[in-house]
């Protein structure tokens, strides 16, 4: 082979989707039905926000999200603070069916898709429960759990865990988003309420243990059944679905390729680490990784321009997050903090920190953090 795509979630999708059609690729991934079950709250910036989210970007024409993957569009944030207090933010996303739109990217690419699951990744060749398959490249997008990176010692990440329902008669205005925080409600994390349409949202925390004794599950049934500000909106709510998983919130990987392996979303933790939005990432990282593959075969490109133009687009987003959450992290593990730093705090900074932009006020205070906490 030329190409394996290890895991076809967003970035995997999108690395077959630029691949050229020439190429002889295969893209595997354990799951029977790609993207199913949905692990995710599907929010994807629009175009708007991911010029201002990736200013060094240029080309934004992967944000042309087809409305036939949009299950609803939101314009708002409404940002909740543990006592209630909140701001509205204007801040535009897409909310998609994310399941479909992965299949429908999967299978337009053109590309063979094999169902597998990788076990381990040595010496070139990656194995699975059906054998051994070698390629040229490999681009590894099995997501925030890589087998391939850890095989390879790469795989030392912080995460988060996060737990989700789907419900049904949520009773929320539908083009807010809604986030909440506080060390109750969602413990180093936030909370969340997205709404998909037609009563339908997706109801979710992110959790840490290292700031809560409890566990993810009795912190998500506080949030639906007991929090005031949550269950507003959520009092004749039914579950549809329940779903867990893990998100990366580190740093990303300093170096993405490794010899002939590209790494590309979830598996290098390239997301947006304070607010955990990888899908935007991992599009434009799994676009890159097959823009630059294809170059590798045709006009004798080399792998490591991968690495410079995630350092161009990425770098310097991606870093301000994670400086946020590192300052999240401070406050995090007490309610009082929270509402001490809340004081200090207007929409206009949210605003700004949601684009991973430091507000001045952060700048000034940064030296004197420790001592106002
Ligand atoms: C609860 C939750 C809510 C989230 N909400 C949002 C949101 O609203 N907006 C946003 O931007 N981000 C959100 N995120 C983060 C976002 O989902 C990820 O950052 C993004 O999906 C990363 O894409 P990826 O392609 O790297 O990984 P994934 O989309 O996870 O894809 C990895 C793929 O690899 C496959 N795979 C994994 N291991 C193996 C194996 N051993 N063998 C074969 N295949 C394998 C998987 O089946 C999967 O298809 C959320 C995350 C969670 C957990």
């Amino acid at each position: 082979m030329d190409v394996i795509v290890a895991g076809l979630g967003i970035a995997g999708v999108f690395a077959l989707r630029s691949l050229s059609k020439s190429l002889d690729v295969v893209g595997i991934d354990k799951r029977e039905k790609l993207g199913h079950p949905v692990k995710c709250g599907e929010i994807i910036p629009t175009k708007k926000e991911m010029k201002r989210l990736l200013p060094e970007l240029g080309d934004y024409s992967l944000f042309d999200i087809s409305k036939r993957f949009e299950s609803n569009k939101t314009d708002v944030i409404s940002f909740f603070f543990p006592n209630g207090k909140s701001y509205d933010i204007n801040f535009e996303f897409h909310v998609v069916n994310r399941d479909k739109m992965i299949q429908k990217i999967a299978k337009d690419s053109g590309h063979k898709i094999e169902r597998e699951v990788i076990l381990d990744y040595k010496n070139g060749r990656l194995y699975t429960n059906k054998g051994i398959r070698e390629a040229k490249i490999l681009i590894a997008s099995d997501g925030a759990n890589s087998r391939i990176a850890k095989s390879l010692g790469l795989w030392n990440y912080e995460i988060s865990s996060a737990k989700q329902f789907v419900m049904r008669n949520v009773e929320c205005d539908y083009r807010t988003v809604y986030m909440f925080i506080g060390k109750e409600i969602s413990p180093g994390a936030y909370g969340w309420i997205i709404p998909k349409g037609n009563g339908f949202a997706n109801v979710g925390v992110g959790f840490r243990s290292k700031f809560s004794n409890e566990s993810v599950h009795r912190v998500l049934e506080r949030f639906v059944k007991e929090f005031p500000y949550s269950f507003q909106f959520l009092k004749r709510a039914e579950v549809v679905s329940k779903v867990g998983a893990i998100v990366p919130i580190d740093k990303p990987l300093e170096r993405a390729v490794h010899g002939n392996v590209i790494f590309a979303g979830d598996s290098a933790s390239m997301i947006i680490s304070h607010t955990g939005g990888g899908i935007p990432i991992s599009m434009v990282a799994g676009n890159l990784a097959g823009e630059v593959v294809n170059k590798f075969f045709f006009e004798n490109g080399k792998l490591e321009e991968y690495d410079l133009l995630l350092k161009k687009f990425l770098k310097k987003p991606l870093l301000t997050a994670f400086f946020f959450r590192r300052l999240w992290d401070l406050f995090a593990d007490k309610e009082e903090k929270i509402l001490k730093i809340m004081k200090l705090t207007n929409a206009r900074d949210l605003e700004k920190i949601l684009h991973c932009e430091i507000p001045w006020k952060i700048k000034l205070l940064y030296p004197f953090l420790k001592l106002i906490i």
